[in-house]
């Protein structure tokens, strides 16, 4: 994988003292460092006309979140929700998927930020848990940013690591395109840490994937996370539908399963390529020859663009008894999925988010096919 080198490190006056500041001095000493009072007069300001989103990730911001950093992830109207909840500990991304949402989400705030502050984000988790003790989170912190992308240089999840392995009533996950692992290594997750990956062939890689590690990089990051005692997931999301997708998705599961312990998986996830008007703009203009803006899609009632739903059905089958082939008991779900494409892959929808997140909770067995 490619290193992350920022053209320049801008930090906001007050982030001097996070441990995060050390840790970019330390790893990113041949970047220069300019200092602001406030990161959000001059973000955005004097990038390039053409390719507003690509310049933003060669900045780097450090400056205190002022909102709130723990949420209960929004989900997508009408679809199967999975009662999740996310840590956004920065926003955007070095990587440059072709299809990445954040394109849209991000765009009048695309600022590749990391937040400085640290302290109040597990205080402010420390609230949620102890008042919750008798629900159990599952949070993610892959969001609005890639949970690992920038752990070479930031050193956030190394931070923040002593504290969540300790609570009884949250899993956290960390996603990922990268093999940044290493910082991650040296914990005991004591069950409490799932770290997983978005997975396609790569060939998908190579076409729209920019940047982020290559499919052999990233099944060996997950080997070692496993010999380290961690458990994983895996995404296969986006699938893209192209000619000859099955004969790629089938080895690619193979190999998967031929490396990992499915026993030591936690669960695997499955999603079609989704995308909206605003989206499919901004790839027609920062990615002119993807092949992602070719095919055919229906807008559905969620306001996203899918293919149409006989073709969803048919590939979640598909990749289903190829998984099922190799582990027959691992939890698998659909991401942002309705009830009738669930009906129609698993014989049966959850009735209501929370039956789908208590699901996915450590220890409990899956109850559907
Ligand atoms: S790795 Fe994820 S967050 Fe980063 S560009 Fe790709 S889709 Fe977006």
């Amino acid at each position: 994988m490619k290193p992350f080198i920022p053209e320049v490190v801008i930090v906001e006056h007050g982030s001097e003292t996070s441990p995060i500041y050390n840790n970019l001095r330390r790893s990113l000493g041949q970047v220069p460092f300019k200092f602001v009072d406030d990161v959000a007069a001059i973000e955005g300001k004097g990038l390039v006309v053409g390719d507003r989103f690509g310049a933003a990730k060669k900045k780097l911001y450090l400056a205190k979140h002022k909102g709130e950093f723990f949420k209960k992830c929004p989900g997508s109207e009408g679809q199967v929700c999975c009662n999740y909840f996310v840590i956004n500990f920065a926003s955007n991304c070095p990587m440059d998927c072709s299809y990445c949402y954040l394109q849209e989400y991000l765009a009048d705030n695309s600022a590749l930020k990391v937040f400085s502050n640290v302290g109040d984000l597990i205080k402010e988790a420390d609230q949620v848990l102890s008042k919750h003790r008798g629900m159990f989170f599952r949070v993610g912190t892959g969001e609005i940013t890639d949970s690992l992308a920038l752990e070479p240089y930031t050193g956030m999840v190394g931070e923040l690591m002593p504290y969540f392995v300790q609570q009884p009533n949250m899993l956290l996950e960390l996603k990922t395109k990268s093999d940044c692992v290493d910082s991650l290594l040296k914990f005991d997750p004591k069950g409490r840490v799932v770290v997983s990956w978005s997975m396609n062939p790569q060939r998908v890689i190579d076409w729209d994937e920019t940047d982020t590690a290559c499919f052999s990089e990233r099944l060996s990051a997950a080997r070692r996370c496993q010999e380290a005692g961690y458990r994983l997931g895996f995404h296969f999301d986006p699938m893209i539908e192209y000619p000859g997708w099955e004969a790629d998705y089938e080895s690619m599961l193979e190999e998967v399963f031929s490396t990992i312990d499915w026993r030591k998986l936690s669960w695997l996830s499955l999603g079609v390529l989704r995308n909206t008007p605003g989206l499919k703009r901004a790839m027609r203009e920062r990615f002119p020859r993807t092949q992602l803006l070719t095919g055919e899609q229906v807008l559905c009632p969620d306001g996203k663009l899918r293919y149409f739903q006989p073709l969803r059905v048919e590939m979640y089958r598909k990749m289903v008894g190829w998984i099922r082939r190799a582990t027959p008991t691992v939890k698998i779900y659909l991401c942002m999925e309705s009830k009738e494409v669930w009906q129609q892959v698993f014989g049966f929808a959850p009735n209501c988010e929370k039956e789908l997140g208590n699901e996915m909770a450590p220890g409990v067995e899956a109850t559907w096919p």
